[in-house]
């Protein structure tokens, strides 16, 4: 039986990967944080199926015990300070895991198991402000925020790690991808709860945004930058393709995205025109909820995917944010109303 570890897994991917995984007959291996796991988490429903292992990206020692007691054959690693908006305000810490915790876990594979098999989350956000459209694994890196930063940093050292030590390590540098599973704060999710709140009546929301403010006040939600353009897909397509990585011959880096373009307002049309209302009718931007320095256009050539990997995203953008808002409305309706 192969045995795989995934750091991260109470997170939207690493929840989606261990089901993945679970599936195809592996011995899953979770490495999270203890105060995470015993919240209620995305992976609290496998918690009779999988093997958590607590520490934290920030500690060297709990790595490498978490590799001693696993023996992985692969190891997917995940875990993050994943919002990059966020990043502007915890900009050492978000270097600290994203760029550090990642060296730490390729010098402990170094050590400990240099023959297991590592996928690491790199990010289209190293793209930036990118100078060519779309984008591949040959596009030049111009990260614009210190999530993106610290990216870059990790993704190079997976390159020198391959090259320098004969680690197999691959990287995926995943554009975005959603799922129910997405924290509140991510947009994408704003704006599925902002449509479940106003087809269910709900004029000012329970759930507070990044200023403590209700996401829905007075039946509006507010948004920053609505012609800021992504390449959205669904999380359960990206998470095969992480695995798909780490069954070739030889590792390499591999764009994943859909290839299709969508603005927030495209995103809001949808959620809303889903539960039949009008966008326009609930959504407002607010200029102090644009980011400092906004990330550009991110469109993915994912054409060495397709050609390698075979993989193919198979869950549109509409039924991606059909599905978003419904488990919104489900979440909502679960709540006891004040
Ligand atoms: P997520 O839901 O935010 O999950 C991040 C995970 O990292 C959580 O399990 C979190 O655990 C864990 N983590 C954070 N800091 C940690 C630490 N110090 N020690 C141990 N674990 C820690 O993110 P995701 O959307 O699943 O993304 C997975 C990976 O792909 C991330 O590296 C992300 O940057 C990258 N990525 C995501 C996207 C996307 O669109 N989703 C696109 C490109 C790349 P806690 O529960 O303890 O916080």
């Amino acid at each position: 039986m192969k045995r795989a570890l995934i750091t991260g897994i109470t997170g939207q991917d690493g929840s989606l990967l261990a089901e993945f995984l679970l599936e195809r007959d592996y011995k899953v291996f979770g490495f999270a944080r203890r105060e995470s796991w015993i919240r209620p988490n995305n992976a609290s429903h496998l918690a009779d199926k999988v093997t958590v292992l607590f520490g934290d990206m920030s500690e060297g020692v709990d790595i490498v015990t978490a590799l001693q007691d696993s023996k992985p054959h692969e190891i997917y690693n995940l875990a993050s300070q994943s919002r990059p908006g966020e990043s502007w305000d915890r900009a050492p810490e978000t270097l600290m895991i994203n760029g550090m915790g990642a060296i730490r876990l390729f010098e402990a594979v170094r050590h400990t198991c240099p023959d297991a098999r590592v996928y690491h989350a790199s990010s289209s956000e190293m793209f930036g402000s990118a100078k060519t459209i779309p984008q591949n694994e040959d596009t030049a890196f111009n990260p614009a925020n210190p999530y993106a930063a610290a990216k870059v940093y990790a993704h190079q050292m997976v390159r020198i790690c391959r090259e320098s030590y004969g680690l197999f390590i691959s990287s995926g540098i995943l554009f975005n991808h959603e799922s129910e599973r997405r924290p509140l704060h991510f947009v994408t999710q704003k704006i599925a709860y902002g449509a479940a709140c106003a087809a269910l009546g709900i004029k000012d929301s329970q759930d507070l945004n990044e200023r403590g403010h209700p996401i829905v006040e007075q039946g509006r939600l507010a948004l920053g930058n609505l012609d800021v353009a992504r390449d959205w897909g669904h999380a359960s397509d990206f998470v095969r393709a992480m695995w798909l990585m780490l069954q070739q011959d030889k590792p390499d880096d591999f764009v994943v995205g859909t290839g299709k373009l969508h603005t927030l307002r495209d995103l809001c049309k949808v959620a809303y025109e889903g539960v039949g209302l009008n966008w326009a009718d609930h959504v407002v931007s607010d200029p102090e909820l644009v980011r400092p320095l906004e990330t550009g256009q991110t469109l993915a050539d994912a054409s060495k995917a397709r050609r390698i990997l075979h993989w193919e995203p198979t869950i549109s953008f509409e039924d991606m944010v059909k599905t978003m808002v419904e488990a919104q409305v489900e979440r909502l309706n679960s709540r006891p109303r004040c």
